[in-house]
């Protein structure tokens, strides 16, 4: 069979390994490196052996960026020490003093900050945009449009984007198109398919799936593999050898557990929609999202994150339900095995968040279903009580 011929299943256990290169071993080997001796002068001088330093490359960064470059269908791939650095990264190596930038308003939040409190520093022009705009991108572009960055579903949120109409518009102006694809990962949605250039994914989530690393990829294609790698060098922001062995560690499990978090993320959205106490749940796998049309399209699969606004209760009532929970961990990043909830706070500035009661951000994780559903109808119960 040829490679391209495998299933994402298939790819997502044989990518980035070479046993028949390691003793029969299975698992990539984890090389700790920072010098890497050279045999002459010559080739220290002409860097001509694969591994020169332990910042750049290693057969360990190398087994990470084959197995994302295969899953994704992309031409080359950068990895970083979290999800945050891959998007700064990707952003830094692809942009200049002068050049403007759009980026979607329901981007990750500290995305947002970086955008707002750096690249601005450095003169870049930082413009956010309705995530739902679609192809009137391109009555945003200017001559000096050189990103536009997108995220789907949104942060929190979960606008889908219409990536394939954002895409063709601002090609049509040589613009560069980012995604950040954390939510659905490269088993959901075909970043490059849909048009982007780079696909960015806070590996920290799924791909390490069990939250105990930091990590970030950064998969580009041909057109932005040059630059995006240059400045990768340069910023010399490189992640640790332990660490991406946990990540390519989880990739090989990543679709099972996909698959569960899907299912128990839809069961747990259908069992919010019936609560008196929700006002909306916001999942783009129900039918009555905004987006549904759009993720049907183009999306493969849900991943287990998604929201839930409540009518407005007092803040000790929502705390009484939340500080009470047993399955539910309140903690930020989400992806791991367990189920998360936190309250959130969308920040805007090209929309509206209108929402008046709170909006709380569910992570199903691969409890049973009845279990968290009993989980949060005692916390329903308590929330009632102090209302
Ligand atoms: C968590 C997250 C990030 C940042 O990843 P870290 O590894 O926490 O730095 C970026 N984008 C999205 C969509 C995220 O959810």
């Amino acid at each position: 069979m040829k490679k391209g011929e495998k299933r994402p299943e298939t790819l997502l256990v044989t990518s980035g390994r070479k046993p028949d290169e390691n003793h029969g071993i299975i698992n990539p080997p984890v090389y700790h490196a920072s010098t890497i001796l050279h045999p002459t002068m010559k080739v220290l001088k002409e860097a001509s052996q694969p591994y020169t330093y332990g910042r750049r490359r290693t057969p360990t960064i190398e087994a990470l960026q084959e197995a994302m470059c295969e899953l994704e269908g992309g031409h080359g791939c950068v990895i970083t020490p979290s999800g945050l650095s891959a998007v700064s990264t990707a952003l830094l190596a692809n942009l200049k003093a002068g050049d403007h930038l759009l980026v979607t308003d329901s981007v990750y939040g500290p995305s947002r900050t970086f955008c707002e409190q750096m690249l601005t520093r450095y003169g870049v022009e930082v413009e956010f945009y309705d995530p739902l705009i679609g192809a009137d991108i391109g009555l945003l572009m200017k001559d000096n449009t050189a990103v536009v960055f997108t995220e789907t579903p949104g942060s929190q949120t979960f606008e889908v984007q219409d990536l394939p109409a954002i895409s063709e518009a601002a090609h049509a102006k040589g613009a560069i198109v980012m995604l950040d694809n954390t939510w659905a990962t490269p088993l959901f949605f075909d970043a490059f398919a849909n048009g982007a250039d780079i696909s960015i994914q806070a590996a920290t989530k799924y791909i390490v799936g069990h939250s105990d690393a930091m990590m970030g990829t950064i998969t580009c294609n041909a057109r932005t593999f040059k630059a995006t790698l240059r400045g990768h060098g340069h910023l010399g922001v490189t992640a640790g050898p332990d660490d991406i062995y946990l990540a390519l560690r989880g990739i090989r499990t990543m679709g099972v557990r996909l698959r569960q978090h899907m299912e128990t993320g839809i069961a747990l959205a259908r069992w919010l929609e019936q609560r008196p106490e929700v006002k909306e749940v916001i999942h783009p796998a129900l039918e009555n999202h905004p987006g549904h049309a759009i993720w049907k399209r183009d999306f493969k699969g849900a991943s287990g994150l998604f929201a839930a606004v409540l009518h407005p209760v007092p803040e000790k009532a929502l705390a009484a339900m939340l500080d009470g929970l047993e399955l539910f961990g309140m903690g930020y990043s989400w992806g791991g095995y367990e189920s998360l909830i936190v309250p959130a706070e969308p920040h805007r500035s090209a929309t509206e968040w209108k929402e008046e009661g709170p909006l709380l951000r569910i992570h199903a994780g691969l409890e049973h279903i009845d279990d968290l559903t009993a989980d949060l109808d005692a916390g329903f119960a308590r929330l009632n009580k102090e209302k």
